[in-house]
């Protein structure tokens, strides 16, 4: 070991993953695919199992004093199957590890547990274990998936090919324009605690960010659609740098249109509210948990019509780029700058 320094915000998040993978090993031929995908690929009989796990900080990834503990437990597994979802598989098995301070009573946990369940019960998965421990300080709720696929049914990040359609689901930026809001809020309240906050306005934005939803419902219209995404990821970063990821992945290259971004119109009216750029909060806003995924042309006649599946551009050969056509036409270079964690 030598004396040197290196600030992990000069890796990044994605730098820092990228290092620990290079010191990986996989020894078991079972042990499909590791490191660089939403979930890992694990080889079990006639099919394959998928492992994601997700770690939620209060204080970094949720804050109490707006955020119900029902939501927050809710939104622990959402994030999880949203991975699950994003291989193309199905979503069996949860595992829950929470670590509490002593702020927290029975009621508190009960509550967080409310939210937990009623997801089990939304996508069909079982809790079947996981671990309890003492915080220092605040909750932290780390949530383990296991879900299930056929081999020939999954999407990897890597799987895109040139001329591919690109396609989205929902809308995206909403749930950046919720967290802004319940931010203001919070301030409001802060400097005068007998404003009481005006939320109704806002409802769509601020259940985004609070209690999102993971597309499985996209996932088997799919399946009954007979249509496999050759690539697929779910958008928790923000929709350009989950592009740089597939391209990264897949050695293509993608072109997408302004004019075919979708934005919610309660999304884009906060949007400017807060003097934010609209288009920017597509682009960058995290936690939208959508889905970011390609398909062949061929499959392009089976989802034409899907009202909640947008067709936002194409792929294209590695050296062509990333660019983002505006609404004047013009092409602009896609900058990938996601949630900075660091
Ligand atoms: P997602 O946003 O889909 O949850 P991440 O960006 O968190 O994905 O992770 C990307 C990949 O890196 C995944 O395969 C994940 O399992 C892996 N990964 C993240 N952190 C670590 C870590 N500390 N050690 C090993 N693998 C990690
Ligand atoms: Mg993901």
């Amino acid at each position: 070991m030598s004396n040197k320094r290196t600030e992990i915000s000069e890796l990044g998040e994605f730098g820092l993953i990228d290092h620990l993978n290079s010191q990986v090993r996989i020894k078991n031929t079972s042990t499909i695919k590791g490191i660089g995908d939403d979930a890992a690929v694990i080889e079990a009989g006639d099919h394959v199992k998928v492992v994601t796990t997700d770690l939620l900080l209060e204080g970094v990834h949720f804050d109490l004093s707006y955020a119900p503990l029902t939501h927050v437990g809710f939104k622990a597994v959402a994030v999880n199957v949203s991975d699950v979802a994003a291989m193309n598989a199905i979503p069996k098995q949860i595992t829950v590890s929470i670590a509490l301070s002593n702020r927290f009573s029975v009621e508190a946990v009960d509550a967080l547990y409310e939210g937990i369940n009623a997801a089990c019960e939304h996508y069909g998965v079982d809790l079947v274990g996981g671990d309890t421990t003492a915080s220092r300080g605040g909750l932290i709720i780390s949530v383990t998936a296991i879900g299930e696929a056929k081999k020939e049914q999954l999407s990897y990040r890597s799987g895109a090919k040139v001329n591919d359609i690109l396609c989205v689901t929902g809308d995206l930026g909403a749930a950046l324009v919720g967290l802004q809001i319940l931010e203001r809020e919070k301030q409001v309240y802060l400097a005068n605690p007998d404003m009481k906050p005006d939320l109704e306005k806002y409802t769509v934005v601020t259940s985004r960010q609070l209690k999102p939803d993971a597309r499985m419902d996209i996932i088997h219209e799919l399946r009954d659609l007979g249509v496999v995404p050759t690539s697929m990821m779910d958008v928790s970063d923000g929709l350009a740098s989950e592009i740089f990821h597939i391209c990264k992945a897949s050695q293509v290259g993608a072109t997408i249109y302004e004019d075919k971004l979708p934005i919610d119109k309660q999304t884009f009216d906060t949007a400017v509210e807060l003097n934010l750029d609209p288009i920017t909060c597509v682009l960058n806003g995290g936690e939208d948990y959508e889905l970011l995924f390609t398909i062949d042309q061929k499959d392009f006649a089976k989802l034409e019509k899907h009202p909640d599946i947008h067709f936002i551009g194409h792929i294209t050969k590695p050296e062509e780029g990333k660019y983002l056509v505006t609404k004047s036409g013009t092409a602009v270079q896609l900058k990938a700058q996601g949630w900075k964690h660091f």
